[in-house]
């Protein structure tokens, strides 16, 4: 844990040395007083982004406008954010500007719960004006300032405080969550994009069921792409043993599965995910209506392992029957079938083709699934000569 930070060191030091304030701050130093393992190291600066980009050889100006420069050093990237303050906030969204600052404390006031707030000097000196500490010691997720001006001045931050629940498993402070409560309806001006990045982030924690106990209580909810009408699914979705799925993906249908659409795609939609994640929620939906107990030896080669583990995790999480035994008997099942993919195949349309006087056509495609479908029933051995004689037997009738 303390390597990351040790690694970070020479670019505080730099700083340092050029006569700048810098601090690491936000997640990390919140991990590291929770004893978590610490994701990124977020650095804060009094240095302005151009100076910051002259300083270090390598640099990314991946956020200017917020003043963020993203610093290479030793194989890592570091986050280096200019003290600032936001300005009025017009739409409940995002800041119109940002003012740079020359001190830390200016800057923690920004930032949305105490407990992410606090700064740690390169000497692991805390600065904490919020009392951020006591707040991670008392597992209590309480906003900087009056949670309704901080909810009005970015709606995101409701979301955000949610998703906290579900990741570090701690509580909110009373204030907070009656303010989510009364002010839920804000999130709606919010880019759905930034809504779905905490969302999965809650979806994905351990104290999930809480979470989303914590969404419907508060009603946010209602506030939230097409989950309006859906919070007894929720609710049952919350009750399942969900720690046993493993991706974001098998979160996600369950959670459909749950809620009984008509049409997944256009609630994918809504949600503005990658085409990636919904075409592989797609896909597992698809397949859901077939018992993993009933795959014949062509569903798994057709599916593919991974699809398969993912499958029969939801099916045992939705059926509260949940076996490890089985996705090992699926593994050894699936390692022994004599072809895995397609490549493993030893002909190939062109093959076919040159057996027999007939142009190319559907027959072929089909042909080469009814060749997959014997070999993997071991009916027919993967190889040339024995192929080419079943399908001249095949092709005469
Ligand atoms: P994680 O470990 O999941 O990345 P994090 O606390 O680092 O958690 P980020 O989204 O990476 O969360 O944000 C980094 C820091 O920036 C936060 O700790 C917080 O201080 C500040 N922050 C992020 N989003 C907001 C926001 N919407 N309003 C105010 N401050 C924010
Ligand atoms: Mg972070």
């Amino acid at each position: 844990m303390m390597d990351k930070f040790n690694k970070a060191k020479p670019v505080l030091q730099k700083l340092i040395d050029n006569g700048y304030d810098v601090y690491f701050v936000g997640g990390c130093v919140r991990d590291h007083l929770l004893r978590r393992e610490i994701g990124d190291v977020d650095i804060a600066t009094s240095a302005k982004p151009e100076e910051v980009m002259t300083l270090f050889q390598r640099t990314v100006p991946t956020g200017l406008q917020h003043g963020t420069v993203l610093v290479l050093h030793d194989n890592e990237s570091y986050e280096v954010t200019t003290f600032r303050t936001e300005d009025t906030y017009l739409d409940f969204r995002r800041p119109n500007a940002v003012n740079f600052v020359t001190s830390i404390n200016e800057d923690l006031k920004r930032r949305d719960f105490s407990m992410n707030a606090i700064a740690m000097t390169i000497d692991h000196e805390l600065i904490d004006p919020f009392k951020g500490e006591v707040a991670i010691n008392e597992k209590l997720i309480v906003t900087v300032g009056k949670s309704i001006d901080r909810f009005k001045e970015d709606a995101l931050r409701m979301m955000r405080a949610i998703r906290f629940v579900s990741q570090l498993q701690f509580q909110l402070d009373q204030e907070t969550k009656e303010s989510i409560s009364e002010n839920g309806y804000l999130i709606e001006k919010v880019a759905v994009e930034r809504i779905l990045v905490e969302f999965e982030k809650m979806l994905l924690g351990n104290g999930r069921k809480e979470a989303v106990n914590i969404l419907i209580e508060t009603h946010l909810e209602k506030s939230l792409p097409n989950l309006a009408l859906h919070n007894d699914s929720l609710k049952k979705f919350a009750q399942l043993p969900l720690n046993y799925l493993e991706t974001i993906e098998e979160l996600w249908t369950v959670l459909i599965y749950k809620m009984n659409l008509e049409e997944t795609g256009p609630f994918l939609r809504s949600w503005k995910m990658s085409n990636d994640r919904r075409k592989s929620i797609l896909l597992l939906m698809d397949e859901l209506n077939n018992n993993p107990s009933e795959w014949t030896n062509y569903d798994l080669y057709r599916i593919g392992l991974d699809k398969c583990i993912k499958l029969l995790r939801i099916n045992m999480v939705i059926n509260h029957s949940f076996n490890s035994d089985k996705l090992m008997e699926l593994t050894k099942r699936y390692m022994s079938l004599p072809i895995k993919s397609s490549s493993d195949l030893c002909i190939n349309g062109n093959d076919l083709l040159s057996w027999s006087n007939k142009k190319g056509g559907p027959w072929l495609k089909e042909t080469i699934i009814l060749v997959e479908k014997n070999i993997l029933e071991n009916q027919l051995e993967n190889e040339m000569t024995a192929i080419r004689e079943w399908f001249e037997q095949w092709d005469r009738q």
